[in-house]
């Protein structure tokens, strides 16, 4: 396997209902025909596809040297988000993007952090070259998206510390 230190994102740049009604292999190697024959590769340029619904898919074999990103193919995993037309480098994520989509992307960079170290760089297309691709910023966005999720649960700890405290508060022990 080759040496993997970076997951750049995507995004196919199609409306949110381009092809709606094809399963996601069909939508895939739309996307293929696209990088095969209009440009001339050997194959589609991401490694990762991940279709509105949330669905996900593999693109080129992952190792395999992508074609995504002029001069950072070569040690990196490309993912594309299906979606973005006319996205901007600093729009939200939820303006181009499903939440079932966030939720892909975030379970497969934990997978591919677990399997290639979590120490994976990563970053948006949109850092490399003057274009809106993915349409969000991804390093604020997996902030945002990995402080999120604790708050929606109720932590276990937070639990017994508040019981302990309304203990001795009743017994009129000072903390
Ligand atoms: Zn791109």
């Amino acid at each position: 396997m080759r040496p993997i230190t970076e997951i750049i994102v995507h995004c196919t740049a199609t409306r949110p209902d381009w092809w709606a009604k094809k399963p996601l292999k069909s939508q895939i190697n739309e996307v293929r025909r696209w990088h095969v024959q209009d440009r001339g590769w050997s194959d589609i340029g991401y490694h990762y596809l991940i279709g509105r619904d949330g669905g996900m898919d593999v693109g080129r074999p992952i190792e395999k040297v992508g074609a995504h990103v002029k001069g950072h193919n070569t040690g990196t995993i490309g993912i594309s988000l299906f979606g973005g037309a006319g996205a901007s480098a600093d729009d939200n994520f939820a303006d181009h993007f499903t939440d079932e989509q966030s939720g892909a992307l975030q379970s497969l960079i934990l997978h591919l952090q677990k399997e290639y170290g979590p120490g994976l760089k990563m970053s948006g297309h949109n850092e490399y070259a003057a274009k809106g691709c993915p349409g969000f910023r991804v390093g604020p966005w997996w902030n945002s998206v990995q402080t999120e999720k604790p708050s929606g649960i109720i932590q276990p700890t937070n639990i017994i510390a508040t019981i302990i405290t309304a203990i001795m508060r009743a017994l009129g022990v000072k903390k």
